[in-house]
């Protein structure tokens, strides 16, 4: 049986993308299909816009804090419609090379709504497409509660739209987005209340990292509001009203952003016409090899389930592409040990096991150090902010199985000691590396 290609990849995201490209590079007739601009979520209302977003309100408190430095300067003003007009920019260039790649490598790019005929076969709008082997790679998209107004609320599709920055903004939410997108409104001016509906946010984290960014919001004026859950929102001439489910009236807000979840974008590629099973929360589950239980079909990126990071997308995508096409029959991604940064101010890095999740793995032998302290940038400004530092080891040789960094640099700081712990390195190659001076990096040598 002949099929028009080797591979399609149905979503243009830096998974579908990355897989298609690997799989051409090693001779394979692949196709892309994606009905918005190339790049998916984190090219186009994700990681990129947000890191923009994040530098500017980096900016905004390194104004903050020159006077600490002798400088007499002020913010006078802030042109958000300057920098969202450059971001946009910025996005539409890389939407450009994202397809220039595509051309280049022979990929041939499919726009279009890409859907299951049968498991050889692809619908991109009124076309129809075979091929020996297909890749679902569609993301996913955030949630939107089922409660009174809660149109009346945006999402993070939404924050990256807006084209005012909004003066007062209930962020609803506890992870990743909630915390960046609550944590830059606030640098950037607005009223910001983070409301979460247990104690704490990012519970998911080590707890050190939410408790030492929930002090520094708290010193910085973002308010927590927590253990509760809305009810209901309304619009009225002052804004949005939103009243809490144990009957607390919060205010009126200018924004309200759901930011409690992402949904996989599985039923959209009517999975079931080629018996491709999706569990209960739309997720398709896969083996190691990214394998669907369809063997010619493979699942990559969000709608998998698994870290819903991109570069966990794009390393999953090269290496099945590798599998399948370049003789690398082994090849598959370790999805341990994958470091990720919360781009919170300041940011968070964090890297294998918090504190509870190892002792509830290997008992009493676990081990933290750990140090909190002002780090020397903060010695001079206005409005310090603690750093904080965590290593989790275990055993008597005390291998680091869990790095957690809050503070400024940690974004940076993380990725190299990642290596560290995938390669297995003992506290003892921690001590024995010779500390760079003065850094906060240096602490994490020097912890005892
Ligand atoms: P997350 O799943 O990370 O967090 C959402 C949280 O919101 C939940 O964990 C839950 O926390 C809370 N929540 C859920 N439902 C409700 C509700 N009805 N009301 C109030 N709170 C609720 O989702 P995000 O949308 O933040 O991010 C999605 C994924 O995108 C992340 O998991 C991450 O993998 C990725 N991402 C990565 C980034 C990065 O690498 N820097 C940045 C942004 C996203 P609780 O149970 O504590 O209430």
């Amino acid at each position: 049986m002949s099929y028009q290609y080797d591979l399609i990849a149905i979503g243009g995201g830096s998974g579908g993308v990355a897989a298609a490209r690997r799989a051409a590079k090693h001779g394979a007739k692949a196709a892309v299909v994606e009905y918005d601009r190339l790049g998916g979520t984190c090219v186009n209302r994700g990681c990129v816009p947000k890191k923009v977003m994040w530098y500017g309100a980096h900016i905004a408190h390194t104004i903050r804090d020159a006077s600490g430095y002798g400088f007499d300067v002020e913010q006078k003003s802030f042109d958000w419609n300057k920098l969202i007009v450059d971001r946009e920019n910025y996005i539409r260039r890389l939407n450009g090379i994202y397809e220039s790649n595509l051309e280049r490598e022979n990929v041939d790019y499919l726009p279009g709504h890409g859907s299951l005929i049968d498991k050889h076969t692809v619908k991109v709008g009124d076309n129809t497409y075979t091929a020996d082997r297909i890749i679902l790679a569609p993301g996913g998209t955030p949630v939107i509660p089922e409660i009174d107004g809660a149109d009346l609320g945006i999402t993070s599709d939404g924050f990256f739209e807006l084209t005012e920055l909004p003066e007062k903004v209930a962020v609803v939410g506890a992870g990743y987005i909630a915390v960046e997108l609550a944590g830059m409104l606030h640098s950037l001016g607005s009223d910001v209340s983070l409301v979460i509906r247990k104690e704490h946010f990012l519970r998911e984290f080590d707890e050190i990292l939410s408790s030492t960014l929930t002090g520094i919001m708290h010193d910085e004026g973002l308010k927590v509001v927590n253990n509760t859950s809305l009810a209901k929102l309304a619009s009225s001439d002052k804004g949005i009203a939103v009243t809490t489910t144990d009957g607390r009236d919060l205010g009126h807000f200018d924004q309200v952003i759901w930011a409690i979840g992402r949904r996989p974008l599985s039923a959209e590629m009517t999975p079931e016409n080629a018996g491709v099973e999706v569990d209960s929360r739309g997720y398709i589950p896969t083996d190691k090899w990214q394998v669907t239980n369809v063997d010619n079909i493979f699942a990559i990126g969000d709608v998998t389930g698994r870290d819903q990071l991109t570069p966990v997308a794009i390393a999953a995508g090269r290496r099945l592409a590798e599998r399948l096409y370049a003789g690398m029959t082994d090849r598959h991604l370790n999805y341990d040990n994958i470091a990720s940064v919360v781009f919170s101010h300041p940011p968070i890095g964090a890297v294998g096991l918090t504190e509870v999740q190892a002792r509830e793995k290997f008992g009493d032998t676990v081990k933290c150090y750990q140090a909190t302290f002002t780090p020397m940038y903060h010695a001079f400004t206005p409005h310090p902010q603690k750093t904080a530092m965590k290593l989790v080891v275990v055993g008597e040789e005390e291998r680091v199985v869990g790095i957690h960094l809050i503070g400024a640099g940690a974004d940076e700081m993380l990725q190299g000691f990642a290596v560290a712990v995938k390669m297995g390195a003992t506290k003892r190659d921690f001590d024995d590396t010779v500390a760079i001076h003065p850094t906060s990096s240096e602490e994490l040598v020097t912890l005892v």
